[in-house]
């Protein structure tokens, strides 16, 4: 039993190699390389790669300056999160968590399974044209494919929070994947209290800049030391988009 399973494993993995290499051979090339600043940053993202021209011509883009929101009864956020193992990974533009399958995020119904979350700084999102010091951004997507992100802004406090466990194992180098043993991390602990929200439709943050996205934007920021703010800017000192035009796009937030 046990050295089928192995093989079953080993050929799986075998097929796995071989489908990633004739996808990188020929099919899709790799998209362009992308910066926040420079000649490869922001302005330039919808020039830099075919594929990343919603980045400068869509309608529907992120993150937004939250000026106005118009008070509307919006589904109550069911978090069906527990503690996990996650694997935290340094991709080249941010420190990424992933999280094993089974978190969930239930909106009007409709379920959306947590893939991973991930940090900007400064916030990507302002309240009245204020920005916080960090904000992460969980990604959700539903059996459809659509995605949902929850959005958290992070304020400096003295007392910190769960955020903290994370941000004391961030991975240096891009490329590098930090698995902390025995790290267990309550992903529920990592919400703020109210479960209040903004409610929009955006885009992704980054290239391709994709919409069709909705956009849940806590409402109560959660605290995190200035002492890892720092221990994360010095991995990434900058890496937020600066804020898009709403074009008519409604804002709402919960009662
Ligand atoms: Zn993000």
């Amino acid at each position: 039993m046990f050295v089928l399973h192995r093989l079953h494993v080993a050929a799986a993995a075998a097929l796995l190699a071989l489908t990633s290499l004739s996808a990188g051979a020929a099919e899709t090339p790799r998209p362009a390389h992308w910066e926040y600043r420079g000649a490869r940053g922001v302005a330039h993202w919808a020039q830099l790669d075919h594929g990343f021209e919603t980045c400068g011509i869509g309608h529907r883009q992120s993150p937004i300056d939250i000026q106005h929101a118009t008070p509307a009864p919006l589904p109550a956020l069911e978090f069906g999160y527990t503690a996990v193992s996650p694997s935290i990974v340094n991709n080249g533009h941010t420190v990424q968590v992933n999280v094993p399958a089974g978190q969930f995020l239930t909106v009007a119904g409709k379920r959306l399974e947590l893939l991973q979350f991930h940090f900007h700084t400064p916030s990507e999102e302002r309240m009245k044209g204020k920005e916080s010091a960090m904000v992460a951004h969980f990604v959700h997507r539903d059996e459809k494919g659509h995605l949902g992100v929850v959005a958290v802004l992070l304020e400096p406090g003295s007392k910190g929070s769960a955020f903290d466990t994370v941000l004391d194992h961030l991975p240096r180098l891009a490329g590098e994947t930090l698995t902390v043993a025995d790290l267990k991390l309550d992903l529920q602990a990592l919400l703020p209290k109210d479960h209040g929200y903004y409610d929009f439709e955006g885009s992704l943050t980054t290239p391709p800049c994709s919409e069709g996205v909705h956009w849940m934007v806590m409402r109560q920021p959660v605290k995190v030391t200035a002492k890892h703010i720092q221990a994360f800017r010095a991995v990434y000192a900058h890496n937020a988009r600066p804020v898009q035009p709403l074009n008519g796009r409604e804002v709402k937030v919960s009662q």
